[in-house]
Order: C-alpha cells, then structure tokens, then sequence
C-alpha cells in the first residue's frame, strides 16, 4: 500500500500531464495557454523540457478527470490541486498557465500558475500551499534541470522567477535556479552548496531586486560560499533582459557585470556617498558588517584588503570595526 507522501506524487504526476495535454492538446489550452507562452517568445522545445502546462477555466476539470482516474479527492486537496470545502470543490489553478516545481529528482511535486492577464484584483502567481511533498523553503525552482550543469560550471545563477529561469535555458544558459518570490532561505542555499560553492544573484532590476541582492548576499556570505551580484538595467529581469540577446552576447554582459557584494555596494552606494562623508562612513559601515559575516577569517582579509583600497581607508580600520561588530554578535 502506498502512504500519503507516494499517494500525494503519482496525483501531482497525473496533474502535470493532464496540464501539459491540456495545453498542447486542447482548443481553450492552445488558443490561450500556448499561444500566450509565446507571444512572450517561449519555443515549444523550452515549453516541453520544463512541463509547463495549462489548467483549463472550468471549475473542477482536472479533479474530475483525476477522480475518473482512480485518484483519491483527499490526495487532490492534500497535493493542493483541489479546494475542498463542505460542498463544494474546486481546481486551484483554474484558468493559469502551469509551471511545475520539480522535487531535486525531476518529480512534479508543486505548481505555480500565472494569470494570463494581469490585473489589480488578482494575484498573477499562485503557487501550490505547502505539503508533506513541497517545502518551499527547501526546494528551488530548476534545480533538477540545472544540477548537472552547476557542477560542471562550479556556479549557480540565482534569479528570482520561473519565467527567468526558462528563458536563460533558452538562451543556452542552464546552470540557473529561482527562488520564486520567497525570500532566499539557509536550506536553500544549502542545497545549491551540494553542487556548487559560487553564487551569482541576477535578480530584478528594480528597487525589491536590489533589497533582496542585499539580504541574499549576507545569506550565502555566513554559509561560507563565494557570491557574486549582477545588477539588471532598471526595469529588466533575466527574462526580458536575455530574450534580445544571444548566448555568447549574455555571457559577456555577465562576465563584464558581475562583481563582488563590495564593488556591488559600492556601484550602488558610492554616487552620492562620494563627497559626503556621512554617507561614505555609512557605505563603509555597510561593507564592514557583511564583511564581519563571514566565516573564514582568510577570505575576510581578502576582502577588507579590496575595501580598504576601494575606499581608501587604512585596512586596521576596517579590522577594528569587524573586531567591534564580531564581539557584540557572538
Ligand atoms: P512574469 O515575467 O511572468 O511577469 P516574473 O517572474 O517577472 O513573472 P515577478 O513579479 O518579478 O514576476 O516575481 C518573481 C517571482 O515571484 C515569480 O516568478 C513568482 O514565483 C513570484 N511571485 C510573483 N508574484 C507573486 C504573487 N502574487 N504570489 C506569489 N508569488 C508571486
Ligand atoms: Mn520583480
Ligand atoms: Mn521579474
Ligand atoms: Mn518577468
């Protein structure tokens, strides 16, 4: 007999076929879902490695067929794929396009579902709740299909969006995982740190990308893992940033953009901390507390070697601000 966790996977299996059919197959998932993919220039080749698929409007399409199927309306609800109220149930994802959240062994365990139109009523993703099969906090989106490629690069692009991990894959980049608009957790730079010990953020270039660069870089900094942090024009996400451009064009613009969190922070930072010394002393606190992060006391004498010329400060300065920040945390 099967228990919950293997009941929950084969219903989460049969649902990420159901969507994919639906959306290659069917005349509302084709007339809507397919053809919304790519007019935003997703190849079908790409829609087909990552599964994506389409939950049609009617109310309970997929939890009818499922039940048809066999499958058991307490392992639909558990999955979250139905909502299931006194009399009534309902498909989650009705009238979404589809991205299934592989587990790290390539196995739909969760969705995400995009509203084709976005508006101010409704929330343009929605994700599956958490499960005894999908942990947020633990899993990120891509990993299955990046994992091979991030040993063999050493590096993990981080993005924050389904959309933005696909597009790199068609670009030719795939050493590339989402955090899916959770905040970057422990686990889940734990998990890239099981391939790869290097991390390049490329979130979005707007204000919340940039706020979340910063919390992402002390996160992967305290675990002992190298990070490096690309900064999008304003208004960009690796999607739409990658989408005008060749494989070789975005791997030179990573190759020439990234940099350490210093120079990030400092590019960020330095324009008006310049000539005033209230804000240089403030940039300069900044650095030193992410500094003060990290554990290994070598690679912190490397990079309070770079503050220090960057900012032109004696480097027992910077040492004795570290020494204060340490004593009052640990
Ligand atoms: P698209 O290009 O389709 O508009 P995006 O990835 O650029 O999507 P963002 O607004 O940048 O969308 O959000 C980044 C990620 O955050 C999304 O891919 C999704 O995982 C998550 N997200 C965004 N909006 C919501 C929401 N309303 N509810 C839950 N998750 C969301
Ligand atoms: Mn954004
Ligand atoms: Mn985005
Ligand atoms: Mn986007």
């Amino acid at each position: 007999v099967k228990n919950d966790r293997e009941s929950m996977m084969a219903v989460s299996g049969f649902a990420q076929k159901f969507f994919t059919n639906q959306l290659l197959k069917s005349d509302e998932g084709r007339s809507v879902g397919l053809s919304y993919l790519r007019s935003r220039g997703f190849r079908d080749d790409i829609i087909q490695k990552f599964e994506l698929g389409y939950s049609p409007e009617a109310k309970t399409a997929l939890t009818d067929e499922a039940l048809k199927n066999s499958y058991k309306l307490e392992f639909l609800e558990k999955a979250g794929l139905t909502i299931v109220r006194d009399n009534y149930k309902a498909d989650r994802f009705r009238g979404r396009v589809i991205f299934p959240i592989h587990s790290i062994s390539g196995k739909p365990t969760a969705f995400g579902g995009r509203v084709l139109k976005t508006d101010k009523k409704t929330a343009k993703y929605l994700n599956s709740p958490e499960s005894e099969i999908y942990h947020k906090s633990r899993i990120l989106y891509g990993i299955f299909h990046a994992k091979t490629e991030i040993t063999k690069k050493d590096r993990c692009f981080l993005v924050e969006g389904y959309t933005d991990v696909i597009s790199f894959h068609q670009a030719g980049i795939t050493n590339v995982v989402a955090s899916s608009g959770t905040a970057l957790t422990v686990d889940q730079i734990r998990l890239i740190a099981r391939f790869t010990p290097n991390i390049t953020i490329i979130y979005d270039g707007d204000p919340a990308g940039i706020k979340a660069s910063l919390r992402g870089i002390d996160l992967v900094l305290e675990q002992g893992m190298n990070v490096k942090v690309l900064l999008l024009p304003e208004g960009e996400d690796p999607d739409s940033f990658s989408k005008s451009r060749s494989a070789e064009e975005l791997q030179a613009y990573i190759t020439k953009h990234e940099g350490d969190f210093i120079k990030f922070k400092t590019g960020l930072l330095l324009k008006d901390a310049e000539n005033d010394p209230v804000k240089r002393a403030g940039l300069l606190q900044d650095i030193v507390k992410t500094i003060s992060v990290i554990p290994d006391a070598i690679v912190r004498g490397e990079y309070v070697k770079e503050c220090s010329a960057l900012m032109n400060v004696t480097e027992q300065v910077l040492y004795n601000e570290i020494a204060k920040l340490t004593k009052k945390s640990r």
